[in-house]
């Protein structure tokens, strides 16, 4: 058999925040070689499957990776060495039998998922073919979220939102989505800095001006879009990731926005926070609304407002099927983010995306705030046909390979690609 896992190799290097994370190569016996790199979270999931860090504070103040590196280099690659890297699914559940937990709190889920993306960029290459075509028999190219207004977490400014979106669904192409979210995100650049604005980027490479109110965010987008010549809710619609468990204050049970205007608001004010929002704003898309452990408030926002708007659940589903079935069952959200190192496996992540569209929530793939310039989730995206993406603005380098891997892959696809509006 040409694609034996020959051997495993992993190296501590470096994400986009300059903190360590987990880079693995696999070879195989054809001379097939598989690289990936793991990304990582700022606004993780309390219910995330276990990122292994030393935890030794002198050493990169505690989040080096090199236990994680070394069970790579040990554990998982004596049980590894000799199989078939074309079996996804056994290599994944002999790594997930080895650690034993039910967090891969043992081996590490930055280890497991290392390895797993690694053996299926080899495996791809040892069948000649792209990851994208190995990964299933997609073509329809995402519709990218593009977070063009960082806050909460990933900057240091008075938004306690974290991710304000421009959503390009009426363009004809991918790559027409690319150039129109390009020319925005420098429209909004010009006019945060001609009012006197701060135009550094936060961590997924958004602006992070410090508005005096969070309307304001909503005004300069919506006048970035018209400044730059696009239709307002035809052409580009807005999106918002609030990563509330970030600021939800659990002992008083309310959403407390200490970065912006000081607020307070238990869950039902939030609903109604969230309609106003709607009936104001072309907003087609809220991650994350509420607190990830606040499911009867969830329940209240999806009766609501879930027939006008998605709603995604990051924290809340954490791309883990007995969570996403949960959701299901109770009818709470219409929407699943995925990330792949949440959940820790490629295996484990693909039975998510089915779960989730096979009782008809949409699917979108995304990034770390942590990344690299990995571009597996491109690939995961239209192999899927998930449909929508989310990684990040139109700056910074490990944010744009994604981008630029879907344009090579649009380009592969031809005539075949296709771009199609997920909010009709
Ligand atoms: P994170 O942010 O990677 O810091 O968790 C991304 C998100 O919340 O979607
Ligand atoms: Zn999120």
């Amino acid at each position: 058999m040409p694609s034996i896992i020959k051997s495993l190799h992993s190296v501590q290097i470096l994400d986009s925040r300059g903190n360590p994370t987990v880079s693995v190569r696999a070879e195989l016996e054809d001379g097939s070689i598989g690289l990936a790199s793991v990304p990582s979270g700022a606004s993780t999931g309390e219910f995330e499957a276990v990122e292994l860090r030393d935890g030794d504070k002198s050493v990169y103040r505690g989040k080096g990776v090199l236990g994680a590196v070394k069970n790579v280099n040990t554990k998982l690659k004596e049980a590894l060495v000799g199989q078939d890297a074309s079996d996804q699914a056994l290599v994944d559940k002999t790594m997930l039998e080895l650690d034993g937990t039910k967090n891969k709190g043992s081996i590490g889920a930055n280890a497991i998922l290392g390895v797993s993306l690694a053996v299926a960029h080899a495996a791809a290459k040892s069948k000649k073919i792209e990851l994208f075509q190995y990964l299933g028999n997609g073509s329809h190219l995402p519709v990218p979220l593009v977070n063009v207004i960082n806050g909460g977490a990933h900057a240091n400014n008075s938004l306690d939102i974290q991710e304000f979106m421009l959503v390009p669904h009426g363009a004809d192409t991918f790559s027409d989505a690319v150039r129109i979210s390009a020319e925005i995100f420098h429209a909004l650049g010009a006019l945060l800095s001609s009012d006197g604005y701060n135009t550094g980027v936060g961590d997924e490479g958004g602006y992070a001006p410090s508005f005096e109110s969070t309307d304001l965010a909503f005004d300069y987008l919506q006048k970035a879009i018209e400044k730059a010549g696009y239709k307002l809710g035809q052409e580009v619609s807005l999106a918002l990731d609030v990563a509330s468990s970030e600021f939800f204050d659990k002992s008083e049970g309310k959403y407390f926005f200490k970065k912006s205007s000081g607020e307070k608001l238990n869950s039902e004010q939030m609903v109604e926070l969230y309609s106003s929002w709607i009936n104001k704003y072309p907003l087609v898309s809220i991650e994350d609304a509420l607190d990830e452990n606040d499911w009867d408030g969830w329940k209240k926002l999806t009766t609501a407002i879930g027939d006008k708007v998605q709603l995604v659940g990051d924290d809340l589903f954490v791309t883990n099927v007995e969570r996403i079935n949960r959701g299901i069952k109770e009818g709470i959200a219409n929407s699943v983010l995925v990330k792949l190192n949440q959940i820790g496996s490629l295996s484990e992540t693909l039975s998510s995306i089915e779960t989730a569209s096979g009782a008809g929530y949409t699917n979108v793939i995304s990034h770390r705030s942590g990344e690299t310039a990995d571009t597996t989730i491109s690939d995961l995206a239209v192999a899927t046909n998930a449909g929508q993406i989310k990684t990040g603005s139109m700056c910074r380098g490990e944010r744009i390979e994604k981008y630029n891997r879907l344009l090579w892959i649009e380009d592969k696809l031809g005539a075949d690609a296709k771009y199609v509006n997920p909010f009709k």
